[in-house]
């Protein structure tokens, strides 16, 4: 029996929602928070009416540390789920503190003015979630998210050493659009637009957007063209997961989205800088994402199949090992059961799922944690009950793949 605020009312959070909604013996109350409190009301009186569970809803500013803190002072509940943008992140965090209320995310901290993907002021923030007696879960989505949990599943109980990882992100969906993301379109773009970065004994190897590509066979999808990009798991995952030679991070496109993205780049839509026209001031991102069909939109005309999996490579009783584990996510099996397409669905489940680990205690602790650090056989079990089955398949370890 636990009380939760959610903050953030948009394709992820529809899902989280009604997923906890749909575990109510757990969630048994639920406050959903947003900077537009009609987005609130209107997942709200869906989940009424199909689940017959009350939400109550709020408006939030979830850049206010102040105004955040009367929220959860309100509310007074267990745990805060952060699912608006990264941006909110610290904010959010610096709330929890100050009221002592245990935090989790699905993606990390970024300031608007420049695209990093690190971890390093959430992680700074350790001491005072320790000092506060909570603690903060990092990155509790897909990726990042089950696949830190993939990477620490075949550490705990597949392999006696990990050594090689590649995280593998298809999302082979169409939408019937000439151009739309599957995610917030700001995140998405600033985040594909970006130099690609692979970790290898102990050194980071930046490359140029898109430089360097592979064609991977897709269980249940097929052959895709795939791109190494960098990816925020990554580094935790490099801490964290001890004998680790390389890991990289690829993630299919196909053409139209490419040329797409390097017109829009070429014509300066995706600057992150103001420009100013006619003395109003303006975010190119800012206007594009704007203009782009909104991704809590797509859910039913999204057809097609998502694929996110890590294989992984190491060794076990003194034998070379190689294993694919991986979800397979079907679009409109995940319209039909929440409303949205399978991309906010893949994330928010596992927000949901993560939240109920500390819930019931079964992840808990006091500190800033990644998905990584925690028993991962009960968030894997909770896996195949709440809608993202998985599949482990043995490889040929001595099997290679190219990367031109
Ligand atoms: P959306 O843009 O659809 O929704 C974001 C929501 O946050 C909106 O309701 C928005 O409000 C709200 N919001 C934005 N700013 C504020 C603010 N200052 N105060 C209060 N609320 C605010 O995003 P998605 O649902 O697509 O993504 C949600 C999160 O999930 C993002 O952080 C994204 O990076 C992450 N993500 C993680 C993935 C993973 O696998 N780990 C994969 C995909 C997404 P408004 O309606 O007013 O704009």
């Amino acid at each position: 029996m636990s009380k939760i605020l959610i903050i953030g009312a948009g394709g992820v959070s529809r899902v989280a929602v009604k997923k906890c909604a749909m575990n109510s013996k757990v969630f048994s109350e639920i406050i959903l928070a947003s900077r537009t409190k009609s987005k609130c009301d209107l997942i709200a009186s869906e989940i009424k009416d199909e689940l017959h569970v009350e939400i109550k809803t709020a408006q939030v500013d979830a850049n206010n540390v102040p105004e955040l803190v009367t929220l959860i002072k309100e509310v007074k509940p267990d745990l805060v789920m952060n699912i608006a943008l990264p941006y909110q992140d610290l904010t959010i965090m610096d709330a929890c503190i100050q009221t002592g209320v245990d935090y989790l995310d699905t993606a990390n901290y970024e300031h608007p003015d420049t695209a990093k993907f690190e971890y390093k002021e959430q992680w700074a923030k350790n001491e005072e979630f320790k000092k506060a007696g909570i603690m903060a879960l990092l990155g509790s989505g897909f990726d990042p998210g089950v696949t830190n949990v993939f990477c620490a599943y075949a550490d705990q109980y597949l392999f006696d050493e990990i050594n090689y990882i590649d995280i593998l992100d298809c999302n082979a969906g169409d939408h019937g659009y000439a151009f739309a993301t599957n995610f917030n379109p700001e995140i998405n773009l600033r985040e594909v637009s970006s130099n690609g970065r692979y970790w290898q004994e102990g050194m980071w190897y930046e490359t140029q957007p898109m430089e360097y590509m592979m064609k991977w066979d897709y269980p249940e999808i097929g052959v895709k063209d795939s791109y190494l990009l960098y990816h925020e798991e990554m580094e935790s995952l490099v801490k964290n997961i001890k004998g680790l030679k390389r890991i990289r991070f690829f993630m299919t496109f196909g053409q139209s989205y490419l040329t797409h993205m390097k017109c829009l780049e070429n014509v300066g839509m995706l600057r992150i800088d103001e420009v100013e026209v006619n003395g109003v001031k303006v975010v190119p991102l800012e206007l594009l994402a704007k203009l782009l069909p909104d991704p809590a939109s797509l859910g039913p005309r999204t057809v097609g199949q998502t694929n996110i999996g890590c294989v992984i490579e190491g060794t076990k009783d003194g034998q070379r090992k190689k294993v694919y584990i991986y979800n397979t996510c079907d679009h409109q099996t995940c319209y039909k059961e929440t409303g949205a397409q399978a991309v906010s669905y893949t994330t928010g489940v596992p927000a949901m799922i993560g939240a109920k680990m500390l819930l019931e205690s079964k992840w808990k602790g006091k500190g800033v944690f990644n998905m990584e650090n925690f028993d991962a056989k009960p968030f894997m079990d909770e896996l195949s009950v709440q809608g993202l089955p998985w599949k482990v398949i043995q490889m040929d370890a001595d099997e290679t793949y190219e990367v031109k």
